[in-house]
């Protein structure tokens, strides 16, 4: 058996899609965030934003319970804003068109191993069951409450990437015998409470599994040489900066300043205490 030299055991990382998305953005921001765990962001959010983010976190519960088979009562809801996305959410069935075995996993985690690391990622919806033809198949949702995004920007964004290639590679664990399920038969599906009658689904196959995995594993090589090197570059895009809160640390104060894009989903329970950090405020 291959031993793993002590710095890689040391500095084995559960990779989400946030921390993936910030080792690309900037190397530096990921070491300060995740090695590091310095606060952030350093500053509080405004009100506003604080706002929305909980009415989005309480819609994600909201259909958590929903899917789990409990009841939701319309007068229970006390956001007005949240109530009307619930019913948003209720005209619009979509999961109607789905085998009648299918089975709903709300919120679901997965993870699985990558070179030295984990990649890890929790579903919004994780929808298993067979097609007609007695294949497996998985149906992922993700709900958003922000703004919508293009279909070509969702298929090549990190959470898209990741989510495909965790079913791939580890979705046979929702089986009880382990079927392999094919590429071909994952798919992804975002919708947006803003264009509710215009939700995006994304195939994959195995091509493209290749391409992504392939990639993947590149980036676990480039944060094992981080690592080994203690070599944690600030990125050349300043535009990176504007959003981050650790201008103080790098002398970028001069780079201007952004709320960073938040995301009312993201994880906050990674199954790895050495690396939880706080993602949101
Ligand atoms: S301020 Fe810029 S260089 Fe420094 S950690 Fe943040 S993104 Fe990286």
């Amino acid at each position: 058996m291959t031993r793993l030299p002590n710095y890689f055991m040391n500095n084995r990382l559960t990779l989400s899609q946030y921390k993936l998305t910030n080792f690309l953005a900037c190397q530096r921001r990921f070491q300060l965030r995740y090695v590091r765990r310095l606060p952030w962001p350093a500053n509080p959010l405004p009100a506003r934003t604080e706002q929305l983010l909980q009415q989005g976190q309480d819609f994600h519960r909201l259909l958590e319970r929903h899917f789990l088979g409990l009841k939701i009562s319309l007068e229970t809801i006390e956001d007005g804003r949240v109530r009307q996305w619930w019913q948003t959410f209720q005209s619009h069935n979509l999961v109607q068109q789905l085998p009648n075995n299918a089975r709903f996993l709300p919120e679901t985690g997965l993870t699985v191993p990558l070179g030295s690391h984990l990649l890890y990622g929790r579903f919004d919806l994780l929808v298993i069951g067979e097609d007609d033809a007695g294949r497996p198949f998985a149906h992922l949702f993700d709900w958003k409450t922000g703004r919508p995004i293009e279909a070509g920007e969702l298929k090549n964004r990190w959470q898209t990437r990741l989510y495909l290639a965790l079913l791939a590679e580890g979705g046979n664990a929702f089986w009880p015998q382990g079927e392999q399920i094919s590429p071909e038969q994952i798919r992804l599906t975002y919708w947006f409470v803003q264009e509710p009658d215009t939700p995006v689904t994304i195939g994959y196959s195995a091509a493209a599994h290749a391409t992504n995995w392939g990639e993947l594993q590149q980036m676990a090589a480039q944060l094992d040489e981080a690592f080994a090197k203690d070599a944690w570059p600030l990125t050349e895009d300043w535009s990176h900066c504007r959003e981050c809160a650790y201008q103080n640390y790098c002398g970028r104060q001069g780079a201007g300043t952004a709320i960073p894009e938040l995301d009312e989903a993201e994880e906050p329970d990674i199954p790895n205490g050495r690396l939880l950090t706080p993602e949101l405020p």
